[in-house]
C-alpha cells in the first residue's frame, strides 16, 4: 500500500504507485486541458506531486513543452537568481566490497589500482583544492568496512576541515558514502557534514536487485530508506538523486519525487537538493551495455520538470556532462556544479597518469575551474562559493522556511558577491579577475536592500585589505 509517510521503502516507494502513475501520465500525455491546470498550479511556484509532474514529463504537445521549459527558467530566476553554487568531489578511497554492476569499484574489477588516501594525501589533496579557490567539498568513497571504516571517514572529514593553506579554507564537507546506520549518521552529523548524499541507482527495487548483485548495498530496503536513518541521526540537509541510464527514466523520475514527498511527509522538510548524474564509461564499464540511456533533450526535460516539481530543492549537475551540456541545464533549473573535478583517488595534488586509472569515471567537462568560472560569468552568472547556511544554522526546516518565504535572496546574493570577490582576489587568473570585476559591480546594484548594499560595498574592500571569511 502506497502510504508517503511511511518509513518502509516499498511503502512510500510503492512500486503499484509508480506504475498507475505512468499509466496515468501516459493517458493525459496529450490532455491539454489537464496539462495547462498543472501549470497554473506550477505557477504559484509551491510544487507539484508526483503525478502532476510525470504528466509534464510525458507530454508531447510542442506548444506545452515549450511552455514548461518557460516555466522551469522563470522558477530558476526567482528561486535562485543568478547565482550558481560550485563545489568539488575528492575521492578518499576506491576500495569497495559491493558488485555494482555500473561502477567500475565492483569488488571483482582486478585491474583497476585501488588506493585509499592516507591524511598527509588528504592534507595535499585539500591544499591543492583551495589552491583552486574551492570552498565547498563531497567527499567520496566506495563501501569497505576494512579499509573505509567510519572512522576514517571521520578524522579524514576532520583532516580536510583543519586544514588552513593561504587564504584557504574548506567551510563545508559534504559526503555521499554507503548508507549506513543511525549510530554512524549521528557521528557523521557530529563532525559537521554540510549535505548527506547518496543516490538511490535505481528506485525499482526488480532492477536495483539485479544491478546490485553482491554486497551490503544489495539491500533495497536499507539503501532505500537511509534517509530516513540519516534524518533520524539529526541530518537535515540529504540530497537524492538517481544514476539516469539503468532503468526506465520515466519510472525514476516519478519514484525520485515520490521519495522528495516521503521526505517531507515523514520529517517535514524535503530534500536539500537532487543531483542527475547520468551513466558514463569508465574504466571496465561499458554504458552501451545498458539499454535505457536517455538523449540530451530528453534529459533536458527532466531537469525543467524536477524544477517544476520541487522549487525549494537545488539541482547539482557534475563534471559528467559536456560543457554543451551543462550550459543548457543551468537555464532550466541547474543551481549547482562541480567544476575543476578529478574522480581519481589522489587526482588533484600532482596528478600522475596513472592516477587516471583509478577514476570511477570519465568525466566531460575537463576545463579548470578558473575557466569554469569565466565561462559562467560571461554568460551572466554569479558563480557562489557561499557556504554560509549551513554554517548558520540555517539548515532542514528553517532553510525551508526561508525559502518558501522567498527571503533566501536575502542571503544568498550577497554571500554570493562576497566570495566571488574571494575568489578573484586569491585564485583568479588576470582575465578572469578582470570579467569578475565588471560583473561584481552590477550585480552589487541589484541588491534592494540599502543597509545591505553598504555591509556588502564595506566587505568587499576589507576583503581587498586581505581579510576573509564575512557572510550574512
Ligand atoms: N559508494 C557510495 C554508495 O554506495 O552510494 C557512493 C560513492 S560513489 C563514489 C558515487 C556515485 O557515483 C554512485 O552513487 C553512482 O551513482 C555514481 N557512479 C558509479 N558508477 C558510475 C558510472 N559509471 N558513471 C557515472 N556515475 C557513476
Amino acid at each position: 500500500m502506497y502510504n508517503p509517510k511511511s518509513h518502509k521503502a516499498e511503502e512510500f516507494i510503492c512500486h503499484e504507485e509508480v506504475l498507475d502513475t505512468l499509466s496515468y501520465a501516459e493517458q493525459n500525455k496529450n490532455n491539454v486541458e489537464l496539462i495547462d491546470k498543472i501549470l497554473e498550479k506550477a505557477k504559484l511556484g509551491k510544487g507539484l506531486s508526483h503525478r502532476e509532474a510525470a504528466v509534464l514529463l510525458d507530454c508531447e504537445d510542442a506548444e506545452k513543452n515549450k511552455e514548461i521549459f518557460e516555466l522551469a527558467e522563470k522558477i530558476k530566476k526567482d528561486y535562485y537568481g543568478n547565482r550558481i553554487v560550485l563545489f568539488a568531489p575528492l575521492y578518499l578511497s576506491n576500495y569497495c566490497v559491493n558488485g555494482c554492476v555500473y561502477c567500475p569499484y565492483h569488488a571483482k574489477n582486478k585491474t583497476i589500482p585501488r588506493r585509499k588516501l592516507t591524511q598527509e594525501e588528504i592534507k595535499k589533496e585539500v591544499m591543492a583544492l583551495q589552491d583552486m579557490g574551492h570552498k565547498r567539498l563531497a567527499i567520496e568513497a566506495g563501501e569497505d568496512p576494512v579499509n573505509n571504516p567510519i572512522e576514517y571517514i571521520l578524522e579524514s572529514i576532520k583532516t580536510i576541515y583543519s586544514v588552513k593553506h593561504k587564504n584557504g579554507d574548506i567551510r563545508r564537507v559534504n559526503v555521499n558514502i554507503a548508507a549506513t546506520s543511525v549510530e554512524n549518521y549521528r557521528k557523521l552529523h557530529e563532525a559537521g557534514i554540510g549535505t548527506y548524499v547518496l543516490f538511490q541507482e535505481t528506485y525499482n527495487k526488480e532492477t536495483y536487485e539485479i544491478l546490485h548483485p553482491t554486497g551490503p548495498k544489495h539491500n533495497y530496503a536499507y539503501h532505500t530508506e537511509a534517509m530516513d536513518r540519516a534524518m533520524e541521526a539529526g541530518i537535515d540537509d540529504v540530497s537524492l538523486g538517481v544514476l539516469f541510464g539503468l532503468e526506465l527514466y520515466r519510472y525514476e523520475f516519478a519514484a525520485l519525487l515520490m521519495h522528495a514527498e516521503h521526505l517531507e511527509a515523514a520529517f517535514g522538510v524535503g530534500p536539500h537538493a537532487i543531483s542527475v548524474p547520468r551513466l558514463r564509461k569508465a574504466d571496465d564499464i561499458n554504458p552501451e551495455e545498458f539499454d535505457n540511456g536517455i538523449d540530451d533533450d530528453t534529459f533536458a526535460k527532466i531537469v525543467a520538470c524536477i524544477r517544476i516539481a520541487v522549487p525549494y530543492t537545488g539541482m547539482i549537475v557534475s563534471t559528467r556532462e559536456s560543457e554543451e551540456c551543462r550550459k543548457k541545464l543551468l537555464h532550466l533549473g541547474v543551481s549547482q556544479m562541480s567544476g575543476g573535478s578529478k574522480t581519481s583517488v589522489g587526482g588533484y595534488f600532482n596528478p600522475m597518469p596513472e592516477d587516471e586509472d583509478s577514476a570511477q569515471f570519465d568525466i566531460s567537462d575537463r576545463r579548470p575551474l578558473d575557466e569554469v568560472i569565466k565561462w559562467l560569468m560571461e554568460l551572466g552568472y554569479l558563480p557562489s562559493f557561499c557556504t554560509a547556511c549551513y554554517r548558520h544554522g540555517r539548515t532542514g526546516e528553517r532553510f525551508m522556511e526561508i525559502c518558501k518565504q522567498q527571503q533566501i535572496h536575502n542571503f544568498c546574493h550577497p554571500n554570493a558577491i562576497i566570495t566571488l570577490k574571494e575568489y578573484l582576489e586569491d585564485y583568479a587568473s588576470d582575465e578572469t579577475k578582470k570579467v569578475g570585476a565588471a560583473l561584481l559591480l552590477r550585480e552589487i546594484e541589484t541588491l534592494q536592500d540599502e543597509k545591505i548594499k553598504q555591509i556588502v560595498k564595506d566587505d568587499l574592500q576589507k576583503i581587498e585589505h586581505g581579510e576573509r571569511d564575512f557572510r550574512f
